[in-house]
């Protein structure tokens, strides 16, 4: 488990073991710290046939199955864009029936927030008289999005970012060994974000950011050029610009620094409308630096 989810684990195995564990839990918080992995972790505990002390056995026949995906009791449902009410039926349906292998159900719902109305009705009958033995969790890092009615049918837990010598110590334990605390702020603290980000080769590295940005203060690039190369990936380095206007004014209090911040704000806005030409934003984002 990660370690950060240790005393939570730790306390759903417990409540489990005294059969308190509620039926609809909902997983919440910031992106890339590992929600999805607690709930697999959740479930198959859920459905091992002798858990041990600190989860599943690993070595019966129900752990078998899930680790081979193959589980028919288990069942994940995610979409690209949207959850529609088709998939929630046909989760719903799945559930119905006795388990096969006749323990517990359980099914999980990836970004719970992208649940649409009708899927989300379907699904309250459900959370609010569960079949037997029946699991559900739910996972979400815009819980704001999620209908009061489903929200007020499920034990919340809601996650903060790990304090950064835990992250730090498992990103070393994962071989990221160039992980620091300010390369963990600059992807919000959320350490499998930032792992993604270190093993994906496409996209922005906040390491190449922040060398090009380095020579955009220094006057040796210009904000034309850097927008026209970084318009791609426009939305982060606005973070990236914000959050570093932030560090210099808590640093030296410039009102400077301030307006630089309120316009990194701004530019976020711009950027939600489609259609946008993300260079021009970020070349007028990118003089205030310069
Ligand atoms: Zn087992």
């Amino acid at each position: 488990m990660l370690p950060w989810f240790s005393p939570v684990s730790q306390r759903f195995f417990n409540r489990l073991m005294e059969r308190r564990l509620h039926h609809a839990l909902l997983l919440a918080g910031p992106a890339g710290i590992g929600k999805g992995i607690l709930a697999r972790w959740l479930g198959k505990v859920l459905l091992c046939k002798q858990p041990v002390s600190d989860g599943a056995c690993g070595q019966c026949q129900s752990c078998m199955l899930f680790e081979a995906e193959t589980h028919p009791d288990y069942l994940q449902l995610m979409s690209e864009k949207q959850i529609g009410v088709d998939l929630i039926r046909d989760g719903i349906r799945k559930l119905s029936g006795t388990a096969q292998l006749g323990g517990n159900k359980v099914m999980v719902i990836f970004a719970a927030d992208s649940l649409t109305e009708s899927a989300a009705n379907a699904l309250l009958k459900t959370l609010e008289e569960p079949t037997g033995n029946t699991y559900i969790l739910l996972i979400t890092d815009k819980i704001q999005r999620l209908l009061p009615t489903i929200l007020s049918r499920c034990e919340k837990q809601v996650f903060s970012v790990p304090e950064s010598h835990l992250s730090l110590e498992w990103l070393k334990s994962q071989g990221v060994t160039n992980a620091s605390v300010a390369l963990l702020k600059a992807y919000g603290g959320a350490p499998l974000r930032l792992k993604g980000a270190l093993e994906q080769q496409e996209g922005l590295s906040y390491q190449l950011f922040f060398e090009r940005f380095t020579q955009l203060l220094c006057g040796q690039t210009d904000a034309l050029e850097l927008a026209r190369e970084w318009q791609e990936n426009a939305e982060q380095v606005v973070n990236w610009c914000q959050l570093y206007a932030h560090e210099q004014y808590i640093q030296h209090q410039q009102s400077e620094d301030q307006q630089r911040f309120s316009h990194c704000l701004e530019a976020k806005r711009v950027l939600q409308h489609p259609g946008v030409n993300k260079s021009v934003v970020l070349t007028g984002l990118l003089s205030l630096f310069a």
